[in-house]
This record gives C-alpha cells, sequence and structure tokens, in this order.
C-alpha cells in the first residue's frame, strides 16, 4: 500500500497514499471488503486477520494515508466517529486521573469529560487556552491535556507549540483536535502533540454524507494499545464509510483551498456590511489572533463567525433568508451550511447571541456573497 508522503506535496499526498499495491490488473481504488471475518489458520499468527472487529482491510488504506499526511508513521486508527475517537483519546487519563480541557473545546468532548467527572472517572480541570500561564498552570500534576486550534465557533487560534511543549516537560499526554484545521494547514505531532483526533466527518470526508472519525499518534506502543480498547469496545467504521471517507480525502486539497479562499473573500466583504457587528476569521489582519495563525498554520481554514448588529432575531432573520446556505450544524463539506450557534440550548454563554457561523462550500464565490448580501439586506431595510 501507498504510504509515504514526505516525497510529494500534501496535494499529491491526498492522491496518491493508501492505494493497493501495484500489480498487474490490480484495482486503482482500495476494494471494499464485506466479510465480518476471515479463513482462520489452526493457530493465529500475530497479525492474521481473524475478524473484522479486529482489523479490517478496508480501514488501512484510511488508516495509512492519515498517518503519512499527519507526519506519522505509525497508522492511524479509524472509528465510527469523530466522538468514537474523541471518547477514545480522552480514555488515555487514567482512572481518577486529571484531564486539562478547555471550557470551549467542541461540545461533545467537554459535555464528555463532564460526564466522565460527574462519575468519578477522571478529575476535569477547565481552562481558556488563550491564558497560557493560568493552562501552564494546570498542567501540574495533570495526565493528558486536550488543544482544540481554531476553536468553534469563536475561532480563536490557541498556543499549540507552547503548550503542547509545557505538557509534555510535566509528563502530560497532549490529543490535539485537528478537525478544523486539517493535516492539510496544521500538523500537530510536529510539535509535539502525542494523538490527533479528527471527525472525518467534516474536511477529511467532505460530502456531508459519513461520519468517521480518525485518531493519529507517533508512538507504536500507545497504537497498539487504542486498537486493542477499540476492539474491545467496538466502535469500529463500516468498511463504506471508511471508503467514503478516503473517496473524500483524494480532492480535500482542492476543496479546502477553494472554499478557504472564498472564505477570505467573503470575511472581508462582511467586515464592511453595517449589518455586521464583527467578523472573526483568523486570516483577517484585524483579527486578534491573525499573528499567532500566520505563525503556525498553513492557511486559516473555511469556517467564518459573524456578530449580526441586530441582536439574535437579526441573526435569526439572517438565517431564515438565505437560500444558498443550507441551516444546518456541521462544517467542513462542499456545500455551505450557516447556523446560530446559541439556537442549541447546550451552547455557552461567552458564545454571543448574534453570532452566526458560516461552514463554506465550493460554490462560486460571487453566488455565495450574493446570497449573504440579500439575507443581510432582507431585515436591515
Ligand atoms: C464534529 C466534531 C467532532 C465530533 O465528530 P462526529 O463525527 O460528529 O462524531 C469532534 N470535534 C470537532 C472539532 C468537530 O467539529
Amino acid at each position: 500500500m501507498t504510504s509515504h508522503a514526505h516525497e510529494f506535496h500534501p496535494s499529491t499526498a491526498v492522491v496518491a497514499l493508501g492505494r493497493p499495491d501495484p500489480e498487474p490488473d490490480g484495482p486503482l481504488n482500495p476494494p471494499i471488503v464485506l466479510s465480518s471475518t476471515f479463513r482462520g489458520s489452526r493457530t493465529p499468527e500475530p497479525g492474521e486477520r481473524v475478524y473484522a472487529r479486529y482489523s479490517n482491510p478496508s480501514w488501512e488504506p484510511l488508516e495509512s494515508a492519515i498517518a503519512a499526511l499527519e507526519g506519522s508513521e505509525t497508522p492511524g486508527l479509524a472509528y465510527a466517529s469523530g466522538m468514537a475517537a474523541v471518547s477514545a483519546a480522552l480514555s488515555l487519563t487514567p482512572i481518577g486521573g486529571v484531564a486539562v480541557v478547555p471550557s470551549a473545546s467542541y461540545n461533545g468532548t467537554i459535555g464528555l469529560a463532564r460526564e466522565l467527572e460527574a462519575e468519578g472517572a477522571l478529575r476535569l480541570r477547565e481552562v481558556d487556552p488563550l491564558d497560557v500561564d493560568a493552562t501552564v498552570a494546570a498542567l501540574d500534576g495533570a495526565d493528558l491535556l486536550w488543544l482544540e486550534s481554531p476553536t468553534n465557533p469563536m475561532l480563536d487560534v490557541v498556543e499549540v507549540p507552547a503548550l503542547a511543549r509545557a505538557a509534555r516537560e510535566r509528563g502530560v499526554t497532549v490529543v490535539v483536535d485537528n478537525t478544523f484545521s486539517t493535516p492539510l494547514r496544521q500538523r500537530p505531532l510536529e510539535v509535539g502533540a502525542d494523538v490527533v483526533v479528527h471527525s472525518a466527518t467534516k474536511f477529511i470526508a467532505g460530502h456531508s454524507d459519513v461520519l468517521l472519525g480518525l485518531a493519529v499518534m507517533g508512538d507504536p506502543e500507545l497504537r497498539a494499545r487504542l486498537a486493542k480498547r477499540r476492539t474491545l469496545q467496538g466502535g469500529i467504521p463500516g468498511p463504506f464509510e471508511a471508503w467514503l471517507a478516503l473517496r473524500g480525502l483524494r480532492t480535500m486539497a482542492l476543496r479546502l483551498d477553494r472554499s478557504e479562499e472564498t472564505t477570505g473573500e467573503l470575511a472581508r466583504r462582511l467586515l464592511d456590511h453595517p449589518a455586521v457587528a464583527r467578523v472573526r476569521y483568523p486570516g483577517l489582519p484585524q483579527d486578534p489572533n491573525h499573528e499567532r495563525a500566520r505563525a503556525q498554520l498553513d492557511g486559516f481554514g473555511a469556517v467564518v463567525s459573524i456578530e449580526l448588529a441586530g441582536g439574535a432575531e437579526a441573526a435569526e432573520a439572517f438565517v431564515d433568508a438565505l437560500r444558498l446556505f443550507t441551516p444546518a450544524t456541521s462544517l467542513g463539506g462542499v456545500e455551505s451550511l450557516v447556523e446560530r450557534r446559541r439556537r442549541h440550548a447546550a451552547e455557552p454563554v461567552e458564545v454571543p447571541e448574534a453570532l452566526v457561523r458560516l461552514s463554506v462550500g465550493i460554490e462560486h464565490v460571487e453566488d455565495l456573497w450574493a446570497d449573504l448580501e440579500r439575507a443581510l439586506e432582507t431585515f436591515a431595510g
């Protein structure tokens, strides 16, 4: 299987990785293997397949491809959803151990961490990772540090290299959720993270038609530990889902380049619109995190958040008036989505009522702008 990324540019690697070994008459794409079990030997050798919950030829091309993109020689692990990968990584905190998790993490992640704390499975220290000193102080005696950057939906850029270094110096395991940036824009393992997790549901699969999670780590022993746990807990993806995610990966560089360019353009135009009070996008020179984003990221992503000058009602009217942007949660697909985040009861109160998150797809920039401009005028007038 093709699994070396270093010899290629990332935009080539997404196309070339995870292909079957070249053989006469061999298929270009890995086959979807629909089999729950495998023909067995008298005494199974280590690495023999045995049963499709233990290992699966349909996951492996995706697992080797994501690892190579993140800069790891160790194959990744595919899970049934992003949250299954998050759950696996969070469980690296030993029973009764301390996990340092930003309050503004993905709502599923912080929700799970709070549940585990309530049950006594772990002790949770919630932090604001933008406060580097307070976060470093929280690492004393901790077991695990969770980071996510840019954050959702405020799009703040966190000091990942500095915090990862501080954690490693204290023997704290570092997990980074790289869903928003993808390995094409940020490679946390290179700055000291132990584990990277992805909701491949988003940019990697890219077509809003599949849920899947991925975890990548450099250490083969850590991989073996998590692989064993996945086998026993059973949170495995289906072969077709893994195939869809790999198929999505093939165009990720093209999709992300296009969506990101459009996002930057829309962000600049929104900044000048009188109905918009605030635009959050790390690519804007005016953004408070812009310099940090430039230092850490190879691109600023395809999500932008705006605050409507007219408050929550204006934000709802704006969402209702859009035609090309679909009102839906999620992000990273070819189709543009929009959501007033505070419509969710569980959304933290720190997120402004009038904040609307836009996930920018690959449609033509002028069609997207026309939709936004018309919707902004509808209720402003
Ligand atoms: C969506 C998301 C998840 C959860 O992934 P699912 O595939 O929905 O389970 C985790 N982290 C981030 C940053 C996400 O956006």
